[in-house]
């Protein structure tokens, strides 16, 4: 950390080290008596050194965590305009429903006679994501988008080989505009990944599936509205194409925020898709809160759907656990997900209804696009000749030339109060920046917002190249090495090594 305060705190924000290093082995916030006994119950392997535990008192432990906390920067702090994310705010409503003790202290493996209400939800939540996406069954369970990915490629797997095909049906399909998580999912779930090559309008065209398809082909995933903030107009015919050759459609839904209300996705010949409830239905994200990816099945692949299920009875909830006597294909995890996120997801809808919903998808389009048109005149967006959906894809041609890039404003972006956008997303776009400002921020913010971007633009296109590459020089730390940091991370701390920190360029 550059600073050029004797202290190394700048203004009234303190630096902080790591634990390991402000923490000292002899030092504890907690008072416990000596074991009895002591008996030596570990067969002779119990640890002879000492443990090297950061020791520290309760406010030293408090002001450590308050001041990392500082470096923090938040939906609940400022816009948050990453691409693809969906970082909106998160009500509080929400989360005064799942601080309810009822929920909160629940333990999964309580007498079911003591969790109805939990199941109720549970079970309300998976009728209103079936409604919504017009689709008749669904698994709650999995813990992220790309687990929910995961979730329906082995839906599609099992499916296939109920049919005899398992051994035969190899090949999915991904078009190169696709999150990484896609490919990724496909390959682990066993598949072999095939690309469907980017067209010049940003869009997956059905002539091009046309040709991949064939007796091997399982499924293709696509998501919708794509990763470039734009519709699949042709959806609905490459769905037939692809269930007439005998194959699968996976939705990537990340994006379901954009159609949420207006669309769903079960009418356009959808097989499986996961819905981030920590993007479309604002349960906390990145940092925040863990996610939660239930993915939607249709009718066709509703009878594999993992276990556990829920089953309502006259005399109220039970749960399935096992997969015998069905066609289940396993289970996702342990217990039944993320339940703090189904009550807050749930609370969510109930609070917004129907019509609340289609606003949500409705304002966040309208946002999108006024972003796009505010900054179309001052930076090259390569599909920005018609509308776009929840995103505005923009990206550095103009600048290039000049070695000004995306990272360069992402990087200024730091100094102006903001977390960047999305950079280098989708591989498409050479040097993407994909702004979702999402439906919760008012017109205020994003016109503040655009205004430092334009500001930006126009002190690159007058060839202030230093101001750019010396960004950020406001925070905390300026720029950090990043292939080290991802190539060779460093996990482990050891005593005496202070530099732990990937240093500053
Ligand atoms: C966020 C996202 C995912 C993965 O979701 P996680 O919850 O992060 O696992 C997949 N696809 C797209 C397009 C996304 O934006």
């Amino acid at each position: 950390m550059k600073t050029e305060t004797t202290s190394g705190n700048r203004g009234l924000l303190q630096a902080e080290g790591l634990i390991f290093e402000t923490g000292h082995a002899t030092g504890t916030g907690v008072d416990l008596p000596e074991p009895k006994g002591g008996a030596d119950e570990l067969g002779g392997l119990g640890r002879k050194a000492a443990l090297d535990l950061p020791g520290l008192s309760e406010p030293e432990t408090m002001r450590h965590y308050v001041r990392l906390s500082q470096k923090n920067y938040a939906i609940d702090l400022g816009l948050f305009p990453l691409g693809s994310c969906t970082m909106k705010h998160n009500p509080r409503l929400n989360e005064r429903v799942a601080r309810f003790e009822g929920f909160a202290e629940l333990h999964p493996l309580q007498p079911l006679s003591t969790t109805q209400g939990a199941m109720e939800v549970m079970d309300q939540l998976a009728h209103w994501l079936c409604t919504m996406t017009g689709m008749p069954a669904v698994a709650l369970s999995p813990k992220a988008g790309a687990h929910g990915e995961m979730c329906g490629m082995l839906a599609i797997k099992a499916a296939l080989a109920a049919r005899g095909e398992g051994e035969t049906r190899k090949r999915v399909l991904v078009p190169t505009s696709a999150h990484g998580t896609n490919p990724a999912t496909a390959h682990e779930a066993g598949f072999i990944v095939d690309e469907i090559p980017a067209r010049d309008d940003g869009r997956v065209h059905l002539d091009d599936v046309k040709v991949k398809l064939g007796p091997d082909v399982a499924a293709i995933m696509i998501t919708n509205p794509n990763t470039c903030g734009l519709f699949e107009r042709e959806v609905k015919a490459i769905a037939d194409a692809i269930h007439e050759a005998g194959a699968y459609f996976y939705c990537d839904g990340a994006n379901y925020n954009a159609i949420v209300g207006r669309v769903r996705p079960g009418d356009l010949g959808v097989d499986a898709m996961h819905i981030n409830l920590h993007k479309t239905f604002s349960t906390p994200h990145g940092g925040g809160g863990p996610g939660a990816g239930p993915t939607v099945l249709s009718a066709a692949l509703a009878p594999f759907v993992p276990v556990p299920h829920i089953i309502k009875r006259d005399k109220g909830y039970s749960l399935r656990e096992h997969t015998e006597g069905t066609q289940a294909f396993g289970r996702m995890c342990a217990f039944h997900g993320q339940m703090g996120m189904f009550t807050r997801a749930l609370t969510y809808m109930l609070s917004h209804g129907s019509d609340g919903l289609r606003q949500v998808a409705e304002d966040a389009v309208l946002n999108a696009n006024y972003m796009l048109t505010r900054l179309k005149p001052h930076y090259n967006a390569p599909f920005g000749n018609g509308p776009c959906m929840h995103e505005a894809l923009l990206d550095h041609t103009r600048t290039k030339e000049q070695g000004i890039e995306t990272k360069d404003f992402a990087k200024a972006l730091l100094d102006e109060g903001y977390h960047p956008f999305t950079t280098y997303f989708p591989l498409v776009v050479d040097g993407a920046m994909l702004i979702e400002p999402t439906e919760t921020e008012p017109k205020r913010e994003l016109d503040r917002f655009c205004d430092v971007m334009i500001a930006l633009s126009k002190r690159a296109a007058a060839g202030d190249k230093d101001f750019f590459k010396n960004a950020p020089v406001l925070a905390p730390t300026r720029r950090l090495d990043e292939t080290r940091a991802a190539r060779s991370p460093k996990l482990r701390w050891k005593r005496g090594d202070n530099s732990a920190a990937i240093a500053a360029e």
